[in-house]
């Protein structure tokens, strides 16, 4: 059965576990997948970053209401978010690094800001 090179699609002759036709093309995938994980990480950050400064603003002294589409209108993204916490009364908050939010009552949220 011929093997293929997994980058070039070229016919690999040699060793029975050979997935690349060269150096050249192993290097080229390896470089591929390394470049989307990448890339992966470096959206997610992004997104992160966003939310962070969205309940930043939103919430300047520490402790506010907002609705959710002030959120959303705002760019908020709900599902980046860094810990949840949950309370002994099981409610559940949570947080982008410092800044908190915990939805409430119809449509709204309550900002918190934790201890740095
Ligand atoms: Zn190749």
């Amino acid at each position: 059965m011929d093997r293929q090179c997994l980058e070039c699609g070229s016919k690999i002759v040699g060793r029975i576990d050979k997935k690349f036709c060269s150096d050249g093309c192993r290097n080229a995938y390896n470089n591929k997948i390394n470049k989307d994980n990448k890339n992966l990480i470096r959206n997610t950050n992004n997104r992160l970053r966003k939310n962070y400064r969205v309940l930043e603003m939103l919430n300047p002294n520490g402790k506010t209401k907002v609705s959710r589409s002030k959120l959303i209108e705002n760019g908020f993204d709900f599902n980046f978010f860094t810990s949840i916490y949950t309370t002994k009364a099981g409610t559940v908050y949570y947080f982008v690094y410092n800044q908190g939010y915990l939805p409430i009552d119809g449509d709204y949220y309550a900002l918190v800001t934790r201890e740095k």
